[in-house]
């Protein structure tokens, strides 16, 4: 069996406690690997160890931190089969999509912030002649990044990339449930030859190894991805140490369809921007909401390509969907199917575990279920499954008290061809993203991240390399007037 190590100052280790806990290929429901159990003296040493790297990696020439990360880049894209295979079995997730998305996104991360931190520029005021201001953006030291499981690699590098880029060192910690691409990661920084301490990887739980981060006076900020109830304790943990925060958290999200969309462009991206990864991704849609003329069409041709969907072995092509996540996970969804019929909904598709080719492994039927107001639990709570609801609507004030109606504000979408009320509706959704006829197209430059419960702070873009530095302004006068 294979026991995954911490990275910490350049060098794969045991934990210090000599404890290591069991993860789970989901497809299987069979422990595949053990990962460290670490706790605060592992932290501490990765502190340490980032500690020392600071000052050369702060100080290097913004040409030279570029070919650090480049060499990164060039190996992920080289291992991109390996690096997909074992984010598969890891995650559950279809292969094909690890290949298509996750992984080429990690590398995307990387050379984007490599890139983004050569063009970084500060601002300068000239106040009316008699001084120029300043800005002077500055690393801010050790910062800790810490992801959650749907997108492991990608998520992960999302929150390293930029921190690295910026001039920071970086204690990082995946989630214990999809350690394995950062451990393979480490081993890519290693053959890269990135200076030791620069990137330090701790495996661990969140109460133990995560908290230990968070606490750390030495952590000077933290990016974090996840649920909201770990960011509102990493909030009130890190607020009274005055550490930057950026938490980027869960969601709700609404689909809006008018009658008069492009019916097949719709249809077809529904599909997706419902059921991708499982449906677990942050940003699919699991409220469909659809004006009434189009509703009963768009019932009938949408379970019916719903129930066309392969849930198949992850590691096989074609599969449409592949395992969920744990099995904790696989039954927190059920229990919210067995909630949606206990709240009157009605399951048009799915709804069941599926026993995928004798594998035993935690599989769900993609579910559509109609007939639930908009302000029960099943539509008010995040799922972050294979489910969703649809719904009609009659007037675009009652789609947004819907669609605006929950506690969180990540991601929206918006399908109509009229493009007036697109902008018109696109102002009135409370939530971070809004796509118009089209899903999870990004764009690294745009800010990212969502409002209300779904967290605070935007990464992408600038944004991501000023979060990971102090701002000074230098104010330096000019004349004596
Ligand atoms: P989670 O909050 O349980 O865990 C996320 C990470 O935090 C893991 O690494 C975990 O070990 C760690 N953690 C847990 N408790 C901690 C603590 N007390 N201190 C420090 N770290 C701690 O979330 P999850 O179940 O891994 O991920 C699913 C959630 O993530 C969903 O709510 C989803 O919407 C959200 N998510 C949000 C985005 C976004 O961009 N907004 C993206 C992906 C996922």
């Amino acid at each position: 069996m294979l026991d995954i190590e911490n990275y910490v100052d350049g060098k794969l280790t045991a934990p210090v406690s000599g404890h290591f806990i069991d993860n789970f290929d989901p497809s299987r429901a069979e422990v595949y690997s053990r990962i460290p159990d670490s706790d605060e003296r592992d932290v501490a040493l990765a502190v340490d160890a980032a500690r020392r790297a600071f000052p050369p990696w702060s100080s290097l020439a913004s040409e030279d931190r570029f070919e650090q990360m480049m060499r990164i880049v060039r190996l992920i894209e080289r291992d991109l089969d390996d690096l997909a295979l074992a984010e598969s079995i890891d995650n559950g997730k279809p292969v094909g999509l690890a290949k298509r998305v996750d992984i080429p996104r990690a590398a995307a991360n990387f050379r984007f912030f490599a890139t983004a931190q050569m063009h970084l520029a500060n601002e300068s005021h000239d106040t009316s002649g008699r001084a120029i201001n300043y800005t002077l953006r500055q690393p801010l030291g050790v910062v800790g990044c810490i992801s959650p499981w749907n997108l492991p690699l990608y998520l992960f590098t999302w929150k390293i990339a930029p921190a690295l880029a910026a001039g920071c060192t970086v204690v990082a910690k995946p989630s214990e449930v999809t350690p394995m691409t950062a451990y393979l990661l480490s081993k890519l920084c290693i053959e890269a030859e990135l200076p030791p301490g620069v990137l330090n990887i701790v495996h661990g739980t969140g109460p133990k190894t995560g908290s230990a981060i968070v606490s750390h006076p030495d952590v000077k900020a933290i990016s974090f991805t996840g649920g909201t109830a770990t960011g509102e304790w990493i909030a009130r943990e890190a607020a009274p140490k005055f550490k930057k925060l950026s938490l980027e958290l869960g969601g709700k999200n609404p689909n809006i369809i008018f009658a008069d969309c492009d019916y097949e462009s719709m249809l077809e991206t529904t599909l997706l921007s419902s059921f991708s990864n499982q449906g677990e991704i942050c940003l699919c849609g699991s409220r469909i909401f659809v004006e009434r003329p189009l509703y009963d069409q768009f019932r009938t041709d949408f379970v019916e390509r719903v129930k066309a969907l392969k849930t198949g072995d992850p590691r096989a092509d074609g599969s449409d969907l592949g395992a969920i996540v744990s099995k904790a996970h696989f039954e927190k969804i059920l229990s919210y199917i067995d909630l949606a019929q206990a709240e009157g909904g009605t399951v048009l598709t799915g709804g069941r575990p599926v026993n995928v080719d004798g594998l035993n492994g935690w599989f769900i039927e993609p579910t559509v279920i109609e007939g639930l107001p908009f302000d029960c639990r099943t539509n008010q709570e995040e799922i972050f499954g294979p489910v969703v609801t649809i719904q009609p609507f009659d007037s675009e004030d009652e789609v947004l008290g819907y669609a605006n109606s929950v506690r969180y504000g990540l991601a929206s979408t918006v399908w109509t061809e009229n493009l007036t009320r697109a902008h018109r509706v696109a102002a009135r959704i409370e939530a971070g993203i809004v796509w118009i006829n089209c899903w999870l197209l990004r764009d690294l430059r745009t800010p990212f991240g969502g409002v209300k419960d779904s967290g605070m702070g935007r990464e992408g873009g600038f944004e991501a390399l000023r979060f990971f530095t102090e701002e000074k302004n230098v104010c330096v006068r000019v004349s004596s007037q």
